[in-house]
């Protein structure tokens, strides 16, 4: 008989809840059909066909405003070939319960579902509401999920704070203790278009003015500038407390200059790391393309998708001035397609402190500290509302299995679902002091 957690867990893994197109309506069954079986009421919502989200709530005593736990139902696709056990046959395996969304981030689901089923199961009463949440739609942007939520059901989410992914710990980034990143802030999203028009004419005769050739002639002047590293108030705060433990930023420690920051990075090489940059950068991706149907004509188009991340208190206009300038062609048409801002929630409250102080009892070498998401995730909805979001996973993983977010053989321990039950619910009991 294995852990509650791993159980549930590997059948939450076989419901194939792939966004595009979510069928997150299996996933609310599931979630449904637990509640029922605990006698807790919920509640689903479906913003269009099959795209379900479902919430309880444990009413507490009114002491504080309600705290949300919040998950995403949906993941990305998998690609069944690549993987060596099925994606979605929640296989258990020599320790790890393997399938798309192990990380990211059905497993958090079941932590909070099963801290949430603890309070009904001993009987506590919570200071605070306490709120399940299992949304749609997050890997697609939320518009189906915590958007809809949030737009149509507002006063149902009202809360102090939210517990949602986006945080992690890592087990071998420290070289003499664990690190637990807590997610306080995540970078903005802006999607650029660029377009560039130009005379058509023959292939056998080049005549300058080739549009496609504009776009990526553009395009290499563009991403051959080096973004500059932007030392955020967050930032500089991360590296200090890491500093305790990576003796190369003692520098750094001592002078508090963002300039020695940078120079201790770069010449530990850490700025050639992309989950680094990601940290420290405005970043811009160029990917995807589209010019010409046939290959000896001369299209009288092309466009270019780049996708820009950008750090909080930057400005995305700023950004597209600076872009502008950089493709230094005037007929290159520049449309922002889709942002959505930065944002970031303050580390100075008690329900933050009270998370830390979960983590150091139940991990005293461990270092636990505020950090920035380089990805998007859905607490940037409840940030908008004033309500901060703290990105939380009591789970100990290697930085190679970041790589499993979104890849190949995503997977979680038994260990980690186990122990991570147990830090979950004492988080939990502890933000609703119970
Ligand atoms: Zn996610």
């Amino acid at each position: 008989m294995k852990h509650e957690a791993v159980e549930l867990l590997s059948r939450y893994l076989k419901i194939d809840t792939t966004n595009p197109p979510g069928n997150e309506d299996q996933g609310v069954a599931f979630f449904a059909d637990i509640l029922e079986k605990e006698g807790i009421a919920y509640k689903t919502y479906e913003a269009s066909a099959g795209r379900g989200s479902i919430s309880a709530v444990i009413p507490g005593t009114g002491e504080k405003g309600a705290v949300i736990l919040l998950n995403h139902i949906d993941v990305v696709p998998a690609r069944a070939a690549e993987w060596s056990v099925d994606p979605f046959g929640g296989k258990i395996k020599d320790g790890f319960i393997y399938g798309r969304g192990a990380l990211d981030m059905k497993g958090q689901g079941i932590l909070e579902l099963l801290a949430f089923l603890e309070f009904k199961r001993k009987g506590l009463t919570p200071r605070r509401d306490l709120i399940f949440l299992a949304v749609a739609d997050e890997e697609a942007g939320g518009i189906n999920g915590a958007q809809f939520l949030l737009n149509n059901h507002g006063d149902e989410f009202q809360a102090d704070v939210v517990i949602n992914e986006g945080g992690f710990g890592f087990g071998n980034v420290l070289p003499d203790r664990p690190l637990f990143m807590i997610a306080t802030a995540e970078k903005g999203v802006c999607r650029v278009k660029l377009t560039r028009s130009g005379p058509p004419g023959h292939g056998s005769a080049p005549h300058g003015e080739n549009a496609l050739e504009k776009l990526v002639q553009g395009l290499s002047r563009l991403l051959e500038k080096e973004n500059p590293v932007i030392v955020t108030p967050l930032t500089a705060e991360y590296f200090k407390q890491l500093a305790s433990a990576w003796g190369f930023l003692k520098p750094y420690l001592q002078d508090g200059n963002p300039e020695t920051l940078v120079e201790a990075l770069t010449q530990n090489g850490m700025l050639n790391n992309p989950h680094m940059v990601a940290m420290l950068k405005n970043t811009i991706s160029l990917n995807r393309m589209r010019a010409g149907d046939k290959v000896n004509v001369i299209p009288s188009g092309a466009e270019a998708e780049l996708d820009i991340r950008l750090l909080p208190g930057t400005d995305p206009d700023t950004v597209i001035d600076l872009i502008k300038e950089h493709l230094a062609d005037d007929n290159i048409k520049v449309e922002i397609a889709r942002a959505s801002g930065s944002s970031e929630s303050s580390v100075d409250t008690e329900d933050f402190a009270g998370i830390k102080e979960v983590f150091r009892e139940h991990y005293p070498d461990a270092l636990t500290v505020a950090s920035l998401l380089f990805g998007a995730s859905d607490s940037k909805f409840f940030r908008e509302k004033g309500i901060p979001c703290y990105g939380v996973c009591p789970m100990l993983i290697n930085l190679e299995d970041l790589g499993k977010i979104h890849g190949i053989d995503e997977r979680i321990s038994e260990e980690n679902m186990i122990k991570g039950t147990e830090v979950y619910i004492d988080i939990v009991r502890k933000l609703c002091k119970a």
